[in-house]
């Protein structure tokens, strides 16, 4: 096994909760919960409904709602040593997030940096909020993900021979999941990974995520 690379999500594992449904709550737009429960029940595909709530808010709301959503976000305990774990072992930690990266930078912002953080992108020159989609799937995903996280996880680990961790908490990690060596997973993932057979572990804080990746072989063979 080669050398060890993170892939970690960030709504609902570095926070608390879920951003987006946050934010959606708040400022209410028409029909907001029907479109969030088509999207969890997969009758549209994540970027469509995710789209789609955006685009029923003013572009004139970018202030308050990067505001809120920054005030609003609490950050899961143990990250900044997560952090600063990976740092000193020189394992790359790379965020991926359905996220909007209004929120997502700024939130993130005094923890980095990071290898890379991938998301997806809030455009506000229109009337109404457009979401764009940097990182969408690759071809050998169908899955219309938004930010691709498979696809990502393709495009970086270059070297065949890296041992990938996933740390997740939902069903919109759980393609990346099954592309992992490891998976460090919460909530609803935990139990897709069970329901599937994937090697995970699961977690509460960030310091369970350092406990259980220190005590991998393939990151006890790495000099501290
Ligand atoms: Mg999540
Ligand atoms: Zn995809």
């Amino acid at each position: 096994m080669g050398k060890p690379v993170i892939y970690c999500d960030f709504d609902g594992t570095i926070t608390d909760s879920d951003n987006i449904i946050a934010i959606m709550k708040k400022f209410a737009p028409p029909n907001w919960e029907a479109v969030k429960d088509q999207i969890l029940s997969r009758e549209i595909p994540i970027s469509e409904g995710v789209g789609k709530l955006f685009s029923e808010l003013s572009s004139e709301k970018k202030e308050e709602i990067t505001l809120f959503a920054i005030e609003n976000a609490k950050i899961r305990d143990g990250f900044p040593e997560f952090v600063e774990f990976t740092r000193s072992k020189g394992i790359p930690l790379y965020i991926v997030s359905g996220g909007i990266d209004f929120f997502v930078y700024p939130i993130l912002e005094k923890y980095g940096p990071f290898d890379g953080i991938y998301c997806n992108q809030a455009d506000f020159s229109g009337d109404n909020i457009k979401i764009l989609w940097p990182h969408a799937c690759d071809s050998l995903c169908e899955n219309k993900c938004g930010c691709c996280k498979p696809s990502i996880i393709r495009k970086l680990t270059k070297d065949e021979d890296n041992f990938s961790i996933v740390i997740g908490d939902s069903v919109t990690d759980l393609e990346a999941a099954k592309l992992a060596d490891f998976v460090l997973a919460r909530d609803l993932l935990k139990e897709k990974c069970l329901e599937w057979n994937i090697n995970h572990q699961g977690f509460k804080t960030f310091f369970d995520c350092i406990d259980a990746i220190k005590n991998r072989t393939e990151v006890k063979k790495l000099a501290w």
